[in-house]
């Protein structure tokens, strides 16, 4: 990587604490003896649970470059994305954007530098955009919010170039988006993403919610716009084969560590950890993973991980050092960096 990093991730970490509830009185009335009733009702808490989203992730995002990052539902990626943005809170390690240590923003003055060098797209724009504002107000409202333009005229020229380098024509600015397809909305949720001009974009799952023809029009645009404009961007998605054709480098992650960091050119062919193959030969769904191997059906449970590899109890290869030892990512005399002892003893 010659670039600078625009985004630096070094061993963070995000933890829910989750309250589980104690055991309904009713189911245990009958075993305990009256004192105890009075006891259990009394001062028995329900139980606080660790859940670690993300465990120990680092990654770098240079200028001009797209880092897909591929797992399941629940592996950890959309919370790493958010953990960007300041929605969740980093309890160790750090997150910096453009030198801007994310944990350590607090107050107005300081987020607002933090949101005109990143800004995020979200996976639904049905959800993210109030359908009641016109495009114009929807696309220059951070340039409102983060104070970078005050003056009308200004505004109005901003958005009507962002519009074009959407694709979008400036007869929509005083349109509501209640009739647009979600193509059209996605577009307009990027222009608003664009207005500050950030330096990266977190995309979270932005093509999952398109039909076939605006997911590549809208993969093209993102294409074209990292070119153009050299922004980083961090594409968050469960769909491998669609990130190959926008991203330049792929993480894979695995209840809530990366476990494979590699180029995205011809991926079938230099994906080596075994939960990464699994993912590509699940290609196109992610929900054919429980066909490609039975045991790819079995959920551990984010609230007891498994010891060793977290990966073991699905992996066909997995030996007695998985159950024992945890894999650290490193490339070793490897291509690029894995967290596998089988694919490192092998190399
Ligand atoms: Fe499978 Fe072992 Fe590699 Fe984990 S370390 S992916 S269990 S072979």
């Amino acid at each position: 990587m010659t670039a600078l990093p625009v985004l630096e991730v070094e061993r963070a970490h995000v933890r829910y604490d989750i309250v589980t509830d104690r055991v309904p009185f009713r189911k245990v009335n009958r075993t305990l003896s009256e004192p105890l009733r009075w006891l259990y009702r009394a001062v028995v808490p329900g139980q606080r649970i660790q859940v670690r989203a993300v465990d120990g992730v680092s990654l770098e995002i240079a200028e001009g470059e797209t880092l897909a990052l591929v797992g399941e539902s629940g592996s950890g990626k959309t919370t790493l994305g958010r953990a960007i943005m300041q929605l969740e809170r980093v309890v160790k390690g750090s997150i910096k954007v453009d030198g801007i240590n994310v944990r350590e923003v607090r107050g107005g003055r300081a987020r607002r530098r933090l949101y005109r060098t990143v800004q995020m797209v979200f996976q639904d724009p049905r959800e993210s955009i109030d359908p009641g504002l016109d495009v114009e107000s929807i696309v220059a409202e951070p340039l409102v919010g983060l104070g970078i333009e005050h003056r009308k005229k200004a505004r109005r020229a901003r958005t009507i170039e962002l519009l074009h380098q959407c694709g979008l024509p400036a007869s929509l600015l005083g349109e509501r988006p209640g009739r647009f397809s979600a193509g059209e909305l996605q577009r307009v949720a990027i222009c608003r993403a664009l207005a500050p001009a950030p330096k990266l974009l977190v995309l979270d799952e932005p093509l999952s919610a398109l039909d076939l023809s605006s997911q590549a029009q809208v993969a093209s645009l993102l294409r074209q716009l990292q070119a153009d404009l050299g922004l980083a961007m961090l594409l968050i998605s469960h769909d491998l084969a669609a990130t190959r054709h926008i991203a330049q480098r792929v993480a894979v992650m695995y209840f809530g560590q990366i476990v494979e960091v590699a180029p995205t050119t011809d991926l079938a062919a230099r994906l080596l950890h075994p939960y990464a193959r699994a993912l590509i030969s699940a290609v196109p769904q992610l929900s054919r993973l429980s066909q490609t191997d039975p045991r790819m059906a079995i959920q551990p449970s984010a609230l007891s991980p498994p010891p060793g590899c977290r990966f073991h109890p699905r992996c066909a290869e997995a030996t007695d050092r998985c159950r024992r030892e945890k894999p650290k990512l490193k490339q070793g005399q490897l291509p690029h960096p894995v967290a596998c002892h089988v694919v490192h003893d092998g190399a």
